[in-house]
């Protein structure tokens, strides 16, 4: 069902034009969002005009009615952040009956991290596993993320997500995941992710994409389809919200927003309540740094939009935050570093045939085929710069493929055709791969002599690893590090989703430090704090914001408004300098003395060459033109777009990045500036 165009933009022209306000007829509609001019908007300065016949105290006490906005919207609920709990909690509002929701999102994209990953999903007593012929229980389930997190998960919420979860999951089947293709194992949907620690029985769902070029998961597809069927959900993109504001009754039912393409901020006003769905801080290495013991080693896996200040602004609406949780920071121990400081999952697994890892200081420190993935995360991050170099040969690369498990391999490390090859190091002897690496040579020459040594004896070795030949999913051949060329590939610890954030009741509504729920404001997704305890449990990153946020949706909108006190900051804010970005240093590029002509260049890409053309005209960027690149498509697309027209426009190569694709805005700029030297 496609949405009325109007409706999207105006609710006034929604109305005229007869579009039908929800997904049904016959669904409760109050009204679609509304927007209405500058002059409607109370500023401050006009507040304060001395007025006999007003009441200025009463206007004075509900700061909420002296936002100074250039414009103003409205709706039933305002959510904030199009990920997935977004997207869930606005189809689940929209479905319990508000009329009309409105979702504020800084990208110009719906789906947040889903962006970044194919999307692995778990739940007990689902449809899915009813279909493979599965018995499960949801008590076993709850258990098993209960003991994954340390013991240290909220318990009542984990709880309320298991039962929810057979309903998101059986929703998302009936609306199309039955026709998905997925990855399985022994002819079962339903399987075991060794990438994390194991579930005791197959819970975890790991659907393909259909539409490859603009989706990395199942979910988002989904989402973003049903979403568009809902003539009372708008998004609005490319807006960040900045501040949530109370009213007199200590109702959080403002936002302020700022519009970066029409450069115009924006309060939103919500009836029913605002729910923040901002996701998590896996893409902010600051945070990382201050909140986890060894963070400042750790590879950013998230989005550069997972920044984490929607914690912060909730807290300077009141909300509580426990420190402890915000160090509940998981890592994997298997991070591409493919950027400085930015990685990718992208281990080489040679250890399943027989590699193993070193350390900095050329030594093994962990028995690299263990089955479950926290000892090793947690070992990894405690070495030197929480990087492990995977030290491999030509026959462990063969074995590996021989049996069928070289994934990984191929997509990242195959010579020439890997998007990563470039990231290997190797040479004829282990002195002088050490010296590479820059690890001390003897200790590597030792540690691998110990090991052959080890291979040779059979049974387990120091480390407790089973070098007898059994094979397992960890373990698919046995090999001694020996041949005519050594290879090494530096793994580090990647962050890709964090656990901590602010604080909600069973209702997910944000508490304050006194425990109290803040009417109005909501929450759902990463950005809540202390529901899984300390480590991941694999496919509850995606289905715990699709989960909380039907939930929290439904809530929103069923829930009496309470009234309370007024509101005020927590006495526990994050600092504001974890959220500044550093300045680049980078003089701005002169742009005198350019001769007339077209100049292309060529730089390294995501996952190839990116080439530019640069046409110059009376001395100045007359045109941009990508005219090839491998970035990747769905991530890549927003500084496709707009980073060739903002330099025409500016006529300088030194304009901003796209929020959420930096490094493709960075490859742009520097191809341009590549190109503009040729034309000096
Ligand atoms: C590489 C990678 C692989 C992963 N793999 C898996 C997996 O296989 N299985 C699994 O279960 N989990 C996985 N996860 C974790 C999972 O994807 C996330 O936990 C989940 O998608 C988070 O959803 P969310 O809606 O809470 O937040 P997000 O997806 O982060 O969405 C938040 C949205 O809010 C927007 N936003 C933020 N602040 C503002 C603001 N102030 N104003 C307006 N908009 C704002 C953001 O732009 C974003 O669109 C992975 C994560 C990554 C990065």
């Amino acid at each position: 069902m496609r949405k009325c165009g109007a409706a999207l933009l105006l609710a006034a022209a929604m109305v005229l034009a007869g579009c039908s306000s929800g997904k049904e007829a016959s669904e409760p509609v109050t009204q679609a969002p509304t927007t209405s001019a500058a002059d409607t908007t109370k500023a401050a300065g006009e507040a304060a005009q001395p007025e006999e016949t007003k009441a200025p105290e009463q206007e004075a006490e509900d700061p909420s009615a002296n936002i100074q906005a250039d414009e103003e919207k409205e709706a039933d609920v305002i959510i904030v952040g199009a990920g997935g709990a977004g997207l869930a909690a606005a189809i689940a509002a929209a479905d319990e009956g508000a009329g009309s929701v409105i979702i504020v999102e800084k990208l110009g994209k719906t789906g947040g991290s889903l962006n970044f990953t194919s999307g692995s999903m778990s739940g007990a007593e689902t449809i899915i596993q009813e279909l493979d012929g599965i018995e499960d229980t949801k008590e076993s389930y709850i258990e098993d993320i209960m003991s994954n997190g340390a013991g240290l998960g909220n318990k009542e919420l984990i709880q309320i997500f298991a039962d929810e979860d057979v309903d998101a999951i059986q929703w998302l089947w009936d609306h199309g995941l039955s026709e998905y293709t997925f990855s399985e194992q022994n002819g079962k949907k339903s399987v075991f992710a060794p990438e994390h620690q194991l579930y005791s029985i197959q819970r975890t769902y790991k659907p393909k994409a259909m539409d490859p070029a603009n989706y990395k998961s199942a979910v988002h597809e989904i989402l973003d389809k049903e979403i568009a069927g809902y003539d009372n959900i708008q998004i609005d993109y490319y807006t960040e919200v900045t501040e949530l504001v109370g009213n007199d009754k200590g109702q959080v039912l403002t936002a302020v927003g700022y519009n970066s393409d029409s450069k115009k901020t924006v309060a939103y006003r919500a009836k029913k309540g605002i729910i923040m769905a901002t996701g998590g801080y896996s893409g902010n290495p600051k945070m990382m740094g201050e909140y986890a013991e060894y963070g400042e080693n750790y590879l950013v896996g998230g989005a550069d939009s997972a920044d984490g200040k929607g914690i912060r602004i909730m807290q300077e609406a009141g909300a509580a935050v426990d420190q402890e949780k915000l160090t509940y920071i998981p890592t994997f121990p298997m991070g591409l570093e493919y950027s400085e400081g930015k990685g990718a999952i992208g281990d080489v697994y040679m250890w399943k045939a027989g590699g193993i890892y070193v350390n900095q200081e050329g030594q093994r420190f962990i028995n690299e085929t263990l089955d479950e993935v926290v000892p090793r995360e947690t070992a990894l991050e405690e070495q030197t710069g929480a990087v492990q170099y995977n030290i491999f040969t030509d026959k462990i690369v063969e074995d590996l493929k021989a049996a069928n498990a070289a994934f990984m391999w191929e997509y990242y490390y195959e010579p020439e055709t890997g998007i990563g090859h470039k990231l290997i190091q190797s040479a004829d002897t282990l002195e002088e791969l050490a010296q590479i690496i820059g690890v001390p040579g003897d200790a590597l020459v030792k540690t691998v002599e110990e090991y052959n040594a080890a291979v040779d004896a059979g049974g387990t070795d120091e480390f407790g690893r089973d070098l007898s030949g059994a094979v397992t999913a960890y373990s698919v051949a046995v090999n001694k590090i020996e041949g005519d060329r050594y290879y090494a590939v530096p793994i580090k610890a990647l962050v890709v989703m964090t656990l901590g954030g602010v604080t909600v009741n069973n209702d997910m509504q944000v508490v304050d430090e006194a425990g109290n729920a803040i009417p109005g404001l909501y929450a759902a997704g990463e950005v809540v704090g202390g529901i899984w305890g300390r480590f991941v449990s694999g496919g509850t990153g995606v289905m715990g914001p699709v989960v909380f946020g039907r939930i929290t949706g439904r809530n929103v909108v069923n829930m009496d408004l309470a009234e309370g006190q007024p509101v005020k900051a927590a006495s526990f804010v994050l600092e504001e300098s974890l959220f500044e970005k550093e300045e680049s240093k980078a003089e701005s590029y002169d742009m005198s003395g350019l001769k007339d002509g077209s100049y292309e260049a060529t730089v390294d890409g995501q996952n190839g060459e990116m080439t530019v053309q640069v046409v110059v005209e009376d001395g100045k960027i007359k045109e941009v033109n990508v005219v090839s690149n491998h970035e990747t498509e769905n991530i890549a697309a927003p500084a496709l777009e707009k980073i060739p027209a903002a330099m025409v426009e500016a006529n300088s190569p030194d304009v901003d990045s796209v929020t959420g694709a930096t490094l493709t805005s960075g490859r742009i700029r520097e191809a341009v500036k590549q190109c503009l030297d040729q034309a000096k």
